[in-house]
């Protein structure tokens, strides 16, 4: 299974199903293929979805013999974000295998689960896996942008190919050791997305001529001075103090870091920049101004400048709550800004306790001895939303080796040298189906 599981995450890397948001972009078409390739040969019923030119997801299922038993989709998606060549070790699409590593983009995200839950499916068909409950794998194009070519389109036009009662997609299980044997975080809920962008106009003029000149890029600047320097007010949910509980640190740091007054100076105790990033997204809502977009010749004073925010919410906060942070963040230029929200989701939440949750703590111990589950806020967004905004459990979650340190993963999401240990692959494949021998019996 381990040798399966690195030559498919091998083959996905090197597809290269690159989604950078437009249409065109993604070609998942090419996982989709390869999977199907592996799978078909199990005797496993493959069915493919389009939503548009080489948008492809492909879903196959092995039913249940009690229509009453619960459902579980096991949710891979099948595409990456792109990956700049000039800051990684290794080609990010080459997929080598050095050191017991595969080197690539999609390593973590997600191309790792989706081979290992391709893998274990294939076994169990071999086995001639007969359930009680129904098993359904899903892997899907397009979670890199909305979901649209991708999961959204199987829910809104697809539904009954992904119905579950339960969901199980990316990410968790990165092991976190403590004195009491290794934490493995299990996501139960993420923030939510809610991209703003701000205009800021200004008097065009020429370039020879700046004083007094009511300059839009100027203007612009100190909008996106404000917008870094503001800070939401913490809020401490619930799933953080357990998260925090569940850490086993020195009593005074872990009230601090549940202390909404303090969470950010006990973030910057810990020294270590990854944490504290981790720490400040589970506890506020964010801002990130990523793009500017203005100016037209060197000669010109500009009377436009587009500003793209990345905002991302705690659950619980709506769009007016940040229309309302944003007015605060800019003080007395918030009237220079004119502000459109191209999208809006809520941030989401499933219960820790439910029976899958319990069938992932039972395989999970005997996966990985000694081992507790945690449950975990994401910071960034995947498809489970869209389940958990239909009342579905939706959970992120992985089994991982100690190689790769849980300080280092949240860097990789996204980031240079994705990387993933093939003992982790071993792990996750064992998961996969294990969970699904236990909870679908
Ligand atoms: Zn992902």
């Amino acid at each position: 299974m381990t040798a399966e599981a690195v030559e498919l995450l091998r083959t996905l890397i090197r597809n290269a199903c690159v989604n950078d948001g437009t249409v065109g972009s993604g070609q998942e078409v090419r996982n989709a293929e390869t999977l199907e390739a592996y799978l078909a040969g199990a005797g496993l019923a493959i069915e493919r979805y389009m939503a548009a030119p080489g948008r492809v997801s492909l879903v196959t299922r092995i039913e249940g013999r009690d229509r009453r038993a619960p459902t579980l989709l096991l949710l891979g998606h099948t595409d990456v974000v792109p990956a700049e060549g000039a800051g990684w070790l290794h080609d990010p699409f080459a997929a080598d295998l050095e050191d017991g590593l595969v080197w690539g983009r999609g390593a973590i995200d997600m191309l790792n689960l989706t081979a290992t839950m391709a893998v274990a499916c294939r076994r169990l068909a071999t086995d001639g896996f007969r359930p009680t409950g129904t098993l359904i794998f899903a892997a899907v194009a397009d979670e890199e942008a909305s979901g649209a070519f991708g999961v959204a389109h199987l829910l809104d036009h697809h539904a009954d190919a992904i119905r579950a009662d339960y969901v199980i997609t990316e990410a968790g299980g990165v092991p976190v050791p403590s004195r009491e044997g290794p934490l493995l975080p299990l996501t139960i809920g993420e923030k939510g997305v809610s991209w703003r962008r701000l205009i800021v106009r200004g008097t065009a003029g020429h370039g020879a001529l700046p004083f007094g000149a009511d300059n839009a890029l100027v203007t612009a600047a100190a909008v996106v001075q404000r917008l870094a320097a503001y800070r939401a007010p913490a809020r401490i949910l619930d799933v953080w103090r357990r998260t925090v509980e569940a850490l086993d640190l020195h009593p005074l740091i872990a009230a601090a870091l549940t202390d909404p007054e303090r969470v950010l100076d006990a973030a910057a105790w810990l020294h270590n920049p990854g944490l504290a990033r981790v720490i400040h997204a589970c506890t506020h809502t964010t801002m990130s101004p990523n793009v500017v977009r203005g100016g037209t010749n060197v000669n010109v004073i500009p009377d436009r400048v587009v500003i793209d925010v990345d905002v991302r919410t705690l659950p619980g906060v709506t769009a007016s709550d940040v229309d309302a942070m944003l007015r605060d963040a800019l003080g007395d230029l918030a009237d220079r800004v004119e502000t459109s929200a191209p999208e809006f989701g809520e941030g989401s939440l499933s219960p820790f306790e439910t029976p899958l949750g319990d069938a992932l703590a039972r395989t999970a111990a005997a996966l990985v001895p000694g081992s507790r589950l945690v449950p975990q806020l994401a910071p960034g967004a995947t498809d489970a939303r869209h389940f958990r905004w239909r009342g579905v459990p939706a959970y992120g979650f992985g089994l991982h080796s100690p190689r790769i340190p849980y300080t280092e993963y949240p860097l990789m999401f996204h980031g240079d040298n994705e990387r993933i240990d093939v003992e982790s692959l071993r792990l996750s494949s064992l998961l996969w189906e294990q969970v699904a021998r236990d909870f679908l019996a």
